[in-house]
């Protein structure tokens, strides 16, 4: 079964980019089925790659190998298991003082659609494409192999699911564990509800940029925005912050939040607040509220390259409160995990609303996501988490 691309298309895959998009094909031979494996071959009949086909979606081949020979079988998938983990074992080995991490990050370890959390000796698996999920099976039994956990849990109920024509559900694929597991995160206890919570229930790719407060916190008082389950407040308080303020829009993630301050002891110094953060940031800045240490983590303000300019202004906006509201010389640790709104771009919208709140700014570090979301060179999209820590004077 053989595919064949326009004109012209096809050098983004040559440089190791494994998508292929509806309107960038020719013609499709062979008949293939939903899931089943394809060459790709760009327009003058020269090999690309093979990868699994959905007509279904806008991304309709994810490839798999750029190898004509290496046969795509069970084999195939242990291997790239088994390399994916190596890189975690060792730096699982370098960070003692935590025991979770990010174990199969999709295409960025040539698993197109697949992650792999491990919460302690829980893991948490999403299969998000119908190409990978014939395969699910084979990737858990390597994983359980592997990592030895005590549970597999699938939080296949993400709705880009439907949109790949897969069924949505929840449930342990191995063995059984309770929700909330206790993780251990630079040090600290956390709770994480991988049956209840956003995702897979917890947000692993901001745990170095939490360490990275510890200069920062003591003495503080604190504003954490966005704050889920309260990764950023705990590590604040812990680092010996005066007085810390969480704020997020889902009761459940503050429900937790509120059981990780208890967990570490630190539930007189962190006031939990359910209010939509933008209208939050606005009223503080009305009654003159000034705080030493601003954290901004918001979710995606854009999924697509067209709301790049309607993402910029909700960071505008958002940036330029917490500016307003920092003592000079106060800290601001602000983040985007939106891959379309670029490094270059966000640090513009941040300079921006420097430059209309009157500041003046000091890039004290210009941070990203940890190892073990590695960034896959060729394939951009792997690198979309940007955490800057300035200094507002
Ligand atoms: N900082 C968190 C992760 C943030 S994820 C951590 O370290 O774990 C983004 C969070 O923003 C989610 O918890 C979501 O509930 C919340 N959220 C989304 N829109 C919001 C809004 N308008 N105001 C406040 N919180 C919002």
């Amino acid at each position: 079964m053989m595919i064949f691309l326009q004109k012209g298309r096809g050098s983004r895959n040559r440089q190791g980019h494994p998508w292929v998009y509806r309107t960038e094909i020719a013609t499709v031979e062979g008949n293939p089925q939903p899931g089943d494996i394809v060459e790709v071959y760009d327009w003058r009949g020269k090999f690309l790659g093979r990868g699994y086909y959905n007509p279904a979606s806008m991304i309709t081949v994810r490839l798999l190998t750029s190898s004509r020979e290496e046969p795509i079988d069970a084999d195939f998938f242990r291997e790239r298991v088994r390399q994916a983990w190596s890189l975690r074992e060792k730096l699982l080995a370098g960070e003692p003082e935590s025991d979770s991490c990010r174990v199969i990050f999709g295409e960025a370890d040539f698993l197109p659609g697949f992650i792999a959390d491990k919460f302690g000796d829980v893991l948490v698996v999403q299969s998000l494409t119908l190409g990978i999920d014939r395969w699910q099976e084979i990737i858990v039994d390597e994983l359980i192999r592997l990592v030895k956990p005590r549970a597999v849990y699938a939080r296949n109920d993400q709705e880009v699911r439907q949109l790949e024509g897969l069924p949505l559900y929840s449930r342990f694929l191995f063995g059984e564990a309770n929700s909330p597991v206790v993780i251990r995160e630079n040090g600290f206890p956390f709770l994480v509800d991988f049956v209840e919570g956003q995702k897979t229930g917890h947000f692993l790719d901001q745990r170095h940029n939490r360490a990275a407060l510890r200069p920062f916190a003591s003495g503080a008082r604190v504003l954490d925005c966005f704050c889920h389950t309260g990764g950023f407040s705990v590590h604040a308080a812990r680092y010996g912050a005066k007085e810390v303020t969480a704020v997020d829009i889902s009761p459940h993630a503050l429900t937790v939040a509120r059981e990780n301050a208890r967990l570490n002891g630190v539930e007189e110094r962190l006031h939990l607040v359910e209010a939509n953060a933008f209208d939050f940031l606005r009223e503080q800045d009305k009654k003159g509220e000034k705080y030493d240490l601003v954290i901004l983590d918001p979710p995606a303000f854009t999924k697509s390259r067209s709301t790049v300019a309607a993402a910029a202004r909700g960071y505008k906006e958002i940036n330029l409160r917490a500016m307003r509201i920092l003592k000079r010389g106060g800290y601001l640790v602000t983040c985007s995990c939106s891959y379309h709104m670029t490094e270059p771009e966000f640090l513009a919208v941040v300079e921006d609303a420097a430059r209309d709140a009157k500041r003046r700014l000091q890039l004290i570090e210009l941070r990203r996501q940890p190892q073990d979301h590695p960034v896959l060179i060729g394939y951009p999209e792997s690198h979309y988490l940007k955490c800057f820590i300035f200094r507002v004077l």
